[in-house]
């Protein structure tokens, strides 16, 4: 049988393997079996996998692939506090998507993308500008971390859905790459370790919360006039609803909302916007992360748009800070690889 008549066996959820091995005649278990070698041991020939029978494993080689995407570009940067390494993967359909690492101290956090392009139209966001071209697959999502685990031969311990694309408005298949991504059998990145980042489509983002992962939402506008001009998705979603959601919330201090803020000049950055965040939000509740708007040169799509001045980003923190908001900025480190989304960023705590 061809390759392209095949599954793809990332794509297949432990359930849906369960349903196939019971088919086929094996036991239940065989689905776990063969998820652990691939997640955890990264073994993706059916051949090796000794601990199955070899009609099982013949089976599967004869209706599964398991090709993974390939990584085409990387760039890297380097600083004192570690490096970020950004990756073009190519997938099965000659599609390119990007993956960033951000290796620092103890942590490697992997940004991964959930969508090629993206429909949500953000004015300062360069996927936005590549329009929407299609969802990832779960098994596109989760293996970006198998080849970026395999090329840096070490585990991601932490996952944000940051790089292209609204991970809400993929709902099913990021919730299905989760299953296995936080799964302890598998690819076991605890739930609290995963961050999923949203323009705020409020109508699936209880789904994510229910399962511990954490949540961070781009706000990006104290009042809707501009959040609407910058992020037409407030129409359907406006700030209160945000607030409302958020303010109804337990308070936990493990399990604050982020509320994401990217700075652009002019347009959001006034420090009158402080105390309306003040007014909105409460330090029990949300931690703010302030980023300052990434731009590459030569980008068309965000031509009109300018970063803040620094001195406008530490008064805006300073404020929140002196109010009782635990906040960051997220400061940009890599850069975008061949027509790369642009978007995609290093963290890093700004100390006090
Ligand atoms: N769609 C999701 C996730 C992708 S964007 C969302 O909107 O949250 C991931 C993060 O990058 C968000 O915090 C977003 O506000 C930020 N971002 C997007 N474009 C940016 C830019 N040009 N400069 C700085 N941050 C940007």
């Amino acid at each position: 049988m061809e390759n392209k008549r095949k599954y793809w066996i990332f794509d297949k959820s432990q359930k849906e393997l369960e349903k196939y091995c019971i088919i086929s005649g094996f036991k239940k278990y065989g689905a776990t079996q063969v998820m652990k070698w691939i997640y955890r041991r990264k073994i993706f020939d059916f051949a090796e996998m000794t601990d199955l029978s070899k009609s099982l494993r013949k089976k599967l080689a004869n209706n599964f692939c398991a090709e993974t995407p390939k990584i085409v570009d990387t760039k890297y940067e380097e600083d004192s506090d570690g490096y970020s390494k950004k990756y073009l993967i190519k997938l099965l359909d000659g599609e390119t998507i990007e993956s960033v690492l951000i290796n620092y101290r103890n942590r490697k956090t992997l940004c991964v993308s959930s969508q090629i392009g993206c429909r949500m139209g953000c004015v300062y966001c360069e996927t936005s500008g590549l329009g929407f071209i299609r969802n990832l697959t779960s098994g596109e999502i989760i293996s970006q971390i198998l080849v970026i685990e395999n090329d840096i031969e070490n585990k991601i311990t932490n996952i944000v859905f940051m790089g292209m694309g609204e991970p809400l408005d993929n709902i099913v298949e990021v919730e299905k790459s989760l299953d296995i991504i936080s799964d302890a059998n598998f690819i076991a990145v605890a739930p609290r370790k995963i961050t999923i980042s949203t323009c705020g489509i409020l109508s699936t983002l209880p789904n994510i919360e229910n399962h511990k992962y954490k949540i961070a939402i781009s706000l990006n506008a104290a009042d809707n006039i501009t959040r609407s001009k910058i992020m037409p998705i407030n129409k359907k979603f406006p700030i209160e609803n945000i607030v409302r959601l958020i303010n109804n919330r337990k308070p936990s201090i493990h399990n604050k909302i982020t509320i994401e803020y990217v700075l652009i000049k002019d347009i959001n950055d006034h420090i009158e916007n402080t105390k309306k965040l003040i007014k909105m939000f409460s330090p029990s509740k949300v931690k703010f992360n302030l980023i300052p708007l990434n731009k590459e040169k030569k980008s068309i799509y965000l031509k009109d748009l300018e970063t803040s001045d620094s001195d406008t980003i530490t008064d805006f923190k300073s404020k929140l800070f002196k109010a009782g908001f635990t906040v960051t900025i997220r400061f940009s480190k890599a850069q975008s690889v061949n027509g790369g989304c642009g978007q995609l960023k290093a963290e890093k705590i700004y100390s006090q």
